[in-house]
C-alpha cells in the first residue's frame, strides 16, 4: 500500500477542493505546486498592506446554491460587485452593455428605443445567423457597440481577428434593457475578506503541501507516492506534447504602487481602443474598499503564450479543440490518473464551475 491515496499536482483552485474534500471523507493527499506558493491563479500578494491579485484579477460570483454554501463556509465573502468601466479615447462607458452604456453612446433614455437602435444596426448589417465573434457582437448590440467597446479590446485579448474568434466568447457578457452596470448575472458575488489566500488556508489545512515542486523533476518518484494522481496541470504537457502544443493566451502584469489613495475610482478600467497597448488597469484595492494612503495598479498586457510564460487563456478554436480530444481520448484510457481543472482540461472555466466540477466529482461521492 501506498504512503498515500492521492497525489494532487496543482494546489491551484481544482486542486485545493479535491484535496479538502478528499481529506473529509479520510482519505491521505499531498498536494505539490511548482510555484512558490498555493492559490494557482487566485494568489494574491500583500502590497502596501493591499491585496494584489498577483496573476489577474479574480471576482467570485455563482447562482449555484452548493458552490456558495460551501465557499463562505470556509472563509467570509464581502458584497463586492464588479462594475468596470470602459475607457474608448477617453470617454467612459458603464458596462456591461446596459442602458447606461446605450444612453452614454446614444444618447437613447428608453429600452424601446435602445432596442430599436440595435435592431436598427443589426439589420443594416444583415447577420441572421452569427457565425463568429464579430456577427454575433453586432446582432447583440449593433456595429456602435462593437466598434467602441469589443472590436479593439477582444482583438488585443485574443491576437486574432474578431471574424475568426468564436462567438461564444461575447457570450459570456450580459447584454442589458436595464440600468444596471453588475457585469455578472448571478446571484452571489463577492471576494474573500482579506484575500484569497484564507480561502486556500482553508482547503489545505492539515494537507501536506510541497511548493516549488515540479510534477516533471522526478516524475516515477511523485508517481510512486501514490494510489492516484490528480493531475491539474496543462494535459498537453502530461503527453510530453506528443500530438504538438495547445494554444493559450498569456498576460504580463506590469505593477506599480502609486502615492495616491485613488487612482481610477473602479477596481477594472477596461481599455477598449486598438491602440492603447494594454487592455486594462486593474486597481487592486477597490475590491476590498481598501482605505490605504497609497494604492496598486496592474496593467495587462496580453500575448501569445511561449514556454516561459504562464498559460492563462485556453484558445478553443478548432484546430485545438481538435487537439486537445486526441489528448482526452488518451486520458480516458488512464486508470489511476484524474484530469481537472482549467489546464488539463482546456476549457475557460470560472471559479464557480471548478468547485461545482469538484463537488460532483465522481471519485469523491
Ligand atoms: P490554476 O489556478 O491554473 O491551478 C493549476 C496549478 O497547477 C497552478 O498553481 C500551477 O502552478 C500548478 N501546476 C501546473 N503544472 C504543474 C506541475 N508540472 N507540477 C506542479 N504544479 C503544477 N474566474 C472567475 O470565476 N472570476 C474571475 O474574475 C476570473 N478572472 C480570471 C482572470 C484571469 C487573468 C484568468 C487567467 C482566469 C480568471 N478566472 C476567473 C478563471 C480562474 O482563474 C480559474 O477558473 C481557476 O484558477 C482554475 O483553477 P485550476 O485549479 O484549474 O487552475
Ligand atoms: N470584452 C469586450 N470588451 C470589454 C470586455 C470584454 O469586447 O470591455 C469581450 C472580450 O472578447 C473578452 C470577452 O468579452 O474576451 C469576455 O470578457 P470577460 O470580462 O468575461 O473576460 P475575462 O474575465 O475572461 O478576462
Amino acid at each position: 500500500m501506498k504512503e498515500y491515496d492521492y497525489l494532487i499536482v496543482g494546489a491551484g483552485l481544482y486542486g485545493a477542493c479535491f484535496a479538502y474534500l478528499a481529506r473529509r471523507k479520510g482519505r491521505r493527499c499531498i498536494v505539490i505546486d511548482k510555484r512558490p506558493h498555493c492559490g494557482g491563479n487566485l494568489y494574491c500578494e500583500s502590497i502596501e498592506s493591499i491585496n494584489v491579485h498577483k496573476y489577474g484579477a479574480h471576482i467570485f460570483h455563482t447562482s449555484d446554491r452548493e458552490v456558495w454554501d460551501f465557499v463562505t463556509s470556509l472563509c467570509e465573502f464581502n458584497n463586492y460587485i464588479n462594475s468596470p468601466v470602459a475607457n474608448y479615447k477617453g470617454k467612459l462607458y458603464n458596462l456591461p452593455f446596459n442602458m447606461n452604456t446605450f444612453h452614454e453612446l446614444w444618447g437613447v433614455v428608453t429600452p424601446e428605443q435602445a432596442a430599436e437602435k440595435i435592431r436598427e444596426q443589426r439589420e443594416a448589417a444583415g447577420i441572421t445567423e452569427p457565425k463568429n465573434l464579430e456577427e454575433q457582437a453586432i446582432s447583440l448590440v449593433g456595429s456602435d457597440i462593437y466598434e467602441t467597446l469589443i472590436k479593439g479590446y477582444t482583438e488585443k485579448q485574443w491576437g486574432r481577428k474578431c471574424t475568426e474568434l468564436p462567438a461564444s466568447i461575447i457570450r459570456r457578457l450580459p447584454v442589458r434593457f436595464t440600468f444596471d452596470n453588475n457585469y455578472f448575472n448571478d446571484i452571489w458575488q463577492g471576494i474573500p475578506v482579506g484575500g484569497y489566500n484564507r480561502l486556500f488556508a482553508r482547503l489545505l489545512e492539515g494537507t501536506e503541501v510541497r511548493t516549488g515542486t515540479d510534477y516533471f523533476s522526478d516524475r516515477p518518484y511523485f508517481d510512486s507516492l501514490a494510489e492516484k494522481t490528480v493531475y491539474t496541470g496543462p494535459i498537453d504537457q502530461f503527453y510530453g506534447y506528443r500530438f504538438g502544443k495547445l494554444e493559450y493566451r498569456t498576460v504580463r502584469f506590469e505593477t506599480s504602487v502609486l502615492d495616491t489613495p485613488n487612482y481610477q475610482g473602479v477596481a477594472v478600467m477596461n481599455y477598449t481602443d486598438a491602440e492603447t497597448p494594454f487592455t486594462r488597469i486593474i486597481e487592486h484595492k477597490h475590491f476590498e474598499f481598501g482605505r490605504q494612503d497609497k494604492t496598486v495598479i496592474s496593467r495587462e498586457y496580453s500575448s501569445e503564450w511561449k514556454e516561459d510564460s504562464e498559460p492563462y487563456y485556453p484558445i478553443n478554436d478548432g484546430r485545438n479543440n481538435s487537439l486537445c480530444l486526441k489528448y482526452r481520448e488518451l486520458a480516458d484510457t488512464e486508470t489511476s490518473v484524474l484530469f481537472g481543472g482549467r489546464l488539463a482540461e482546456y476549457r475557460y472555466y470560472d471559479m464557480h464551475h471548478i468547485v461545482e466540477r469538484v463537488l460532483h466529482h465522481p471519485e469523491l461521492a
